[in-house]
């Protein structure tokens, strides 16, 4: 059989002699035997004739079933120091219909390929590492389907449309190992947490029974279920503040205020300057009186709209997450731990106070006449009633 069946192409560098090629392949011979006429074929092609008839398919010389033809040395030696072209050196011509070295084909010039000449016996070893070996890009897996010579795999993989998406792809698998390192040690910190819930718990029962033993007539506030507490304290505290007298303010404001606010842009230390938190102010409100703002240090504090003034302060023993407020006149203050407390600032007095179910953070609350909504960190939104 040819050698070209599994070399794919072979090109010479000279003409083969004749007597180099097998009579019935009529290519270079591939192991070649001899028979004891004297006649040599390629082992394979012997093999196959010998299937169809004993004997030798030149001078019909028979040949027993049990004859194995020697090897021919001396040619094999001639035909393994036949000196070819490299395969990636060589390029299919479409013109004259052959394969023939790159440096004769003129459009392929500017790509590289391999000039060396190498003895047959040499091939194998010579493509495997031959650097002008036409391999595929590394992100192939990615989706790439270029294939470049070996010296230009560098440069490619450089400039490779998919070297972002590998990038990217890293980068994303980074993230998500991050994140993951964070839920656990979030659920660690939930574990640790529900453990200490249910100590305080423990506790709190603990107390409330001694209580109970002690004062008889002593009663149990219900502080898991913030609705009554809230609506009971309101009504109490609205008779005794005198909500329902309500007066609006309609003076109007001093334009030093404006002013201020105008100026914020060429010196903004003037109006943050005037506040004296002993912390980060994580939410402002405003009534028609005054600047209200709220710092992680648990302190609300009023200014006067006027002068900015420092004009009362809240403290709502939590650090302020957000203020909402409502008629100008009623502060819902929300804080970490879940306490939300409801103020009359004209009168600077607390109205009530309350803790939301998850005892989690209040993010976020809006009011409309007694309806107050609270978000907290736990995807929940509660409502309260606030007469
Ligand atoms: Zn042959
Ligand atoms: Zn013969
Ligand atoms: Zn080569
Ligand atoms: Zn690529």
């Amino acid at each position: 059989m040819a050698r070209q069946a599994d070399c794919k192409v072979l090109l010479f560098v000279s003409p083969v002699a004749e007597e180099l090629t097998c009579p019935i392949c009529l290519e270079v011979f591939n192991s070649p035997v001899m028979l004891e006429c004297g006649h040599t074929f390629c082992k394979e092609c012997f093999h196959v004739c010998m299937e169809n008839k004993r004997e030798c398919p030149l001078c019909k010389s028979p040949c027993s079933v049990d004859y194995a033809p020697r090897n021919n040395i001396l040619i094999a030696s001639m035909v393994d120091n036949l000196l070819i072209y490299c395969r990636f050196g060589i390029s299919w011509n479409p013109t004259s219909q052959e394969w023939e070295q790159t440096t004769t084909n003129s459009n392929l010039s500017a790509v590289p390929y391999c000039k060396e000449v190498i003895p047959l016996s040499k091939k194998e070893d010579h493509e495997q590492n031959c650097p002008f070996r036409v391999v595929r890009c590394k992100y192939w897996t990615l989706g790439c389907e270029q294939q470049v010579r070996f010296v230009q795999l560098d440069e490619h993989h450089s400039q490779c449309p998919y070297l972002i998406a590998d990038r990217y792809d890293k980068q994303k698998d980074v993230k998500i190992q991050r994140l993951q390192t964070q839920i656990e040690a979030q659920d660690q910190q939930i574990t640790k947490l529900q453990e200490a819930n249910k100590s305080l718990h423990l506790t709190l029962t603990q107390v409330v029974s001694f209580l109970q033993e002690q004062f008889p007539a002593f009663e149990v506030p219900n502080i898991l279920d913030p609705k009554p507490i809230l609506s009971k304290q309101s009504t109490e505290l609205q008779n005794c503040t005198e909500i329902s007298d309500v007066s609006l303010h309609d003076e109007p404001l001093e334009p030093v205020f404006y002013e201020r606010i105008s100026n914020v842009e060429e010196n903004p230390l003037q109006v943050v300057d005037s506040l004296s938190h002993m912390g980060g102010i994580e939410s402002l409100a405003m009534s028609d009186n005054f600047l209200i703002s709220a710092c992680w240090d648990g302190t609300v504090n009023l200014w006067n709209l006027t002068d900015l003034e420092h004009s009362g302060s809240l403290e709502c023993g939590a650090d302020v997450r957000d203020l909402f407020l409502r008629d100008s006149r009623y502060l819902y203050c929300g804080c970490s731990s879940g306490i939300l407390s409801m103020w009359d600032i004209e009168q600077q007095h607390k109205l009530a106070e309350t803790l939301i179910p998850s005892n989690s953070d209040v993010l976020s609350q809006v009011a409309i006449q007694n309806t107050l909504f609270a978000s907290s960190v736990t995807s929940k939104i509660y409502q309260y009633e606030t007469t």
